[in-house]
């Protein structure tokens, strides 16, 4: 599912982003892929410092989901990974899901899982 990113300063925010060169618009938004997203979020940058010692390109990007997607998605029968908020048909699908894009994050899906409320990934509906 595609998610905005969000640039919270008023420069543009440029950085070169997995062979590409990527821009968020200061104030404004780009969309791309969650996964995608979230690892441009997490990237480290060197800071770019200013003659006066100022950062004069932070960065202030945050990811926002399109409510209507999320909801329809979440409505859908199958497993919900709260993590990424992919759907998958049955558990086997999901486990090779979390194996390969979770494996290192195990311990924060079940954070995840305790706050989930009762509705967790195993939850079929
Ligand atoms: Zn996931």
């Amino acid at each position: 599912m595609n998610v905005k990113v969000y640039n919270d300063d008023k420069k543009d925010y440029t950085e070169k982003f997995q062979g590409k060169q990527v821009t968020v618009p200061g104030l404004g938004f780009i969309e791309m892929g969650y996964a995608k997203a979230k690892s441009l979020l997490s990237t480290w940058t060197p800071p770019i410092v200013d003659g006066a010692g100022r950062h004069s390109s932070p960065k202030k990007l945050r990811i926002e989901f399109n409510m209507e997607e999320r909801l329809a998605q979440l409505q859908q029968p199958g497993i919900v990974c709260m993590a990424c908020n992919e759907v998958f048909n049955n558990a086997v699908d999901y486990d090779v899901h979390v194996k390969a894009v979770h494996a290192d994050h195990i311990i924060d899906k079940n954070v995840i899982k305790g706050k989930a409320n009762g509705r967790n990934h195993n939850n079929k509906r």
